[in-house]
């Protein structure tokens, strides 16, 4: 038994006041970060894209998750940085950043700014992160009260924020969880309109995350909604430790394969920050690399193959970045509507260039043939376009 995120979401609300939403998250288990972003001309929404962009591109190979969490904190400051002192526009951007790796039976966290971490555990919300605001340093020291902290003119003033510095002090901790741990990251959009204790009856009381998160943005904004609401949140659940598992199949309908031009078209339709669209995957267990690279022989002849290979692999693993970006909709080996990030191809050897995205809770049984044939075409598609899509479809707002 290995323990995992398999269940999460992400959502994120203006709020009532604000004309824009500079908070950003990012949800692709075993990862997860919510970074509230600040700035004039944009820069806060700036700020925290570059988060969701660095880590986007994953943990640093062969690090424990607390160091690599830490490593990507950094490298995101300092993008963050770079961007704000060559830019003019941007100068003095900056965001916080709260962040959560699901690792070995704990959970890794980093953590700079007043976002906040919490767990669910035992119908009880306990906080894990400390703000880095004066307010916060404040109470710690005993010179205000929590009650005090929350009406205080000054207490959205951060102490501790990615991009103001060239370098940023990072908080590193890790927790232990246990099946059935909720864990929520969240910005102070919504702990500075919602109680504690509501969090906790709205998390009691929700059937899924999906639920919960919409309910908890609910109640930030019936309070006022002042400023931009975010919530992620993942549940910990132990699955078989079977390291072999095989992620799902799509059944590929309709026989028309994707052009190049198809590729670049859904590529740049993509649209890079799409922090509203709530998220869950089953998990997607790696399978070992079982090919060996084959070993050159001093013969001409092996050298000319190799060089062959070299650019087959050079090929796939360009294929493979740009398919990251394009998403198309199918269903998976239960036959539920599912989007899946990738092209729907395989390789020779049983590797896929797709991987599943959003398990929706259609059936593809529940739909017409006419809509069956429209929408699990595999066509390549957007991001924001497929998880609309396979939205409005759980919403029966699909005709045809
Ligand atoms: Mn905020």
């Amino acid at each position: 038994m290995i323990l995992r995120a398999v269940d999460f979401v992400q959502l994120s609300d203006t709020g009532r006041e604000r004309r824009t939403n500079e908070d950003n998250a990012f949800a692709e288990a075993p990862l997860f970060a919510v970074a509230d972003g600040m700035g004039g001309a944009r820069g806060g929404e700036v700020a925290s894209g570059i988060v969701v962009e660095t880590f986007t591109g994953g943990m640093p190979d062969g690090v424990a998750p607390e160091a690599g969490l830490a490593e990507l904190t950094r490298e995101a400051n300092h993008r963050i940085h770079e961007r704000a002192t060559s830019d003019a526009e941007r100068s003095g951007m900056g965001t916080t950043l709260t962040a959560a790796y699901v690792g070995d039976g704990e959970v890794a966290f980093a953590h700079v700014g007043d976002s906040r971490a919490y767990r669910f555990r035992d119908s009880k919300l306990g906080q894990l992160t400390n703000d880095h605001s004066l307010v916060g340093e404040l109470v710690r020291r005993g010179k205000l009260t929590e009650q005090q902290a929350e009406e205080h003119p000054q207490r959205s003033v951060i102490t501790r924020a990615l991009g103001p510095e060239a370098s940023v002090q990072v908080d590193s901790f890790s927790v232990s969880t246990q099946p059935g741990d909720v864990f929520l990251l969240c910005s102070d959009g919504l702990t500075s309109m919602v109680g504690v204790e509501t969090m906790e009856d709205i998390l009691r009381e929700s059937d899924s995350l999906d639920d919960a998160a919409r309910r908890l943005i609910d109640a930030a904004n019936e309070n006022g909604g002042r400023d931009n609401i975010t919530v992620v949140l993942f549940r910990i659940e132990g699955v078989p430790g079977d390291a072999d598992g095989q992620a799902d199949q799509p059944t590929i309908v309709g026989e028309k394969a994707p052009t190049a031009e198809d590729v670049a078209a859904a590529a740049a339709a993509a649209s890079p920050a799409d922090a509203g669209a709530p998220r869950r995957t089953a998990p997607l267990p790696r399978r070992p690399d079982s090919e060996a690279p084959p070993k050159p022989r001093r013969s001409r002849r092996a050298a000319s193959l190799l060089a062959v290979l070299t650019i087959v692999v050079l090929i796939g693993v360009g294929a493979w970045i740009g398919s990251r970006a394009v998403f198309f909709v199918g269903t998976n080996s239960n036959g539920i509507v599912t989007v899946y990030r990738g092209l729907p191809f395989e390789l020779p050897g049983g590797l896929h260039l797709y991987e599943s995205y959003y398990t929706s809770g259609v059936s593809a049984n529940e739909l017409s043939a006419d809509r069956r044939k429209r929408i699990l075409d595999n066509h390549l598609r957007s991001k924001s376009d497929a998880s609309d899509l396979v939205r409005k479809l759980e919403l029966g707002q699909v005709g045809g």
